[in-house]
């Protein structure tokens, strides 16, 4: 039986292994050490932020962050409602109140139209907006053009979710860098991983400071552990940031193995009726996951029986996010929803992507995809 082909597998070789030992064997096996400053001053530089601190995943990160935007109770966070369920945990563990707005067709990303009627009806009635939390759905980076203007108009901070964005960019500037605050995922899935692992990164050095603080446990510059407010324990380790170092020296040709792999994905359907990339021609997308959205009518075929068809072949896909608004722990949530993304993910497909995909897993995949369409 051949090996399963997973959606997006780590990516980890003999440079990883190499750093992550000469971190263990520098003593430094704690939450604090050279490679956790390393890898901060490395990642906000090649993001183009000032300032950068490593937490221990990408949702404690975004937790922090719209912390430190102000968002708590009595506020109002705006979330995409495609999105992965961290996004809109983060602003519930705040205590502020996520709303959910539906998305663009072609992108899965956040709507302006949509965000800016919504804008408008939370400030006619009065109610307090901590921020708005765009995502940079599967490495394509939202549409900021529209999205700033319109959040800096009325003074809402932007916090951008780049957990699944690292090295995309838009009119060549760097996914994380668009908002207050950008926030980076590790998680073994993601581009570059530490095993787990997150990074808020900003120009406001008070913005990271206070981030810092509160993710040791919000513990006072004195011996005596004095405390004034509750903290978190959200510190990554230095041997995870040795791993991603390593893994951020490699992050060029990581990206590079996935966008080639998009492109030969959309070779393979090109010429398939009814099918397309979300995201289709976004020069910065960094190709994090390959998305297929499929109209039934066109194509004679649901997303769903590729997927089957796939799966009984041992080859991971997955739907897109199903829409915050349709899960049962945010049932009772308010939003301004209009149908997209519940569309996307009835008909979309996330195809196996992972950098460390080798010819002999890509021509399994393609040869099992040439076999599915040729039997429709
Ligand atoms: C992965 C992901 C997160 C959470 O990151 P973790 O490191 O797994 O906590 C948050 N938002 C989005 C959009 C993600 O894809």
């Amino acid at each position: 039986m051949p090996v399963r082909i997973h959606l997006s597998s780590p990516d980890v070789g003999e440079l990883e292994e190499s750093y992550l030992i000469r971190a263990l064997r520098s003593g430094w096996a704690a939450p604090a050490g050279p490679d956790l400053d390393a890898f901060e001053r490395e990642l906000a530089d090649r993001v183009g932020t000032r300032h950068a601190v490593a937490v221990s995943s990408g949702t404690a990160a975004l937790h922090l962050a719209l912390l430190a935007v102000g968002a708590g109770p009595g506020t109002r966070v705006v979330v995409p409602t495609l999105t992965f369920v961290a996004t809109a945990n983060a602003v519930v563990y705040t205590g502020a109140e996520p709303i959910f707005v539906d998305c663009e067709p072609e992108t899965g990303n956040l709507d302006p139209e949509l965000l800016a009627e919504l804008l408008r009806r939370l400030r006619a009635d009065g109610e307090q907006v901590a921020a708005v939390l765009p995502v940079d759905m599967f490495g394509v980076c939202a549409n900021y053009d529209a999205l700033l203007p319109l959040c800096a108009a009325v003074g809402v901070p932007v916090v951008e979710d780049a957990a699944e964005a690292l090295g995309a960019a838009r009119h060549g500037r760097p996914a994380g860098s668009f908002g207050r605050a950008g926030v980076f995922s590790f998680n073994g899935n993601k581009i570059i991983t530490t095993s787990g692992g997150g990074m808020i990164v900003s120009d406001d050095e008070a913005l990271v400071a206070r981030c810092r603080h509160l993710a040791a446990q919000a513990r006072q510059p004195v011996a005596h552990y004095e405390h004034t407010e509750v903290g978190y324990n959200y510190r990554l380790s230095n041997l995870l940031a040795a791993l991603g170092r390593a893994q951020l020296h490699r992050l060029d040709e990581l990206l590079g193995r996935r966008r080639q792999l998009r492109e030969r994905y959309a070779k393979l359907f090109a010429t398939t009726p009814g099918v397309r990339l979300l995201g289709e021609g976004d020069a910065g997308a960094n190709c994090w996951l390959t998305c297929l959205v499929v109209d039934p009518a066109r194509a004679g075929w649901h997303a769903g029986e590729l997927a089957a068809h796939l799966a009984e072949r041992d080859i991971e896909t997955r739907p897109l996010w199903k829409p915050m608004h349709l899960q049962p722990v945010f049932a009772r949530a308010r939003g301004l929803v209009t149908g997209t993304a519940e569309h996307l993910y009835r008909t979309g497909l996330a195809l196996p992507s992972g950098s460390n995909m080798d010819e002999t897993r890509i021509s399994r995949v393609h040869l099992a995809v040439a076999e599915f369409l040729a039997g429709r």
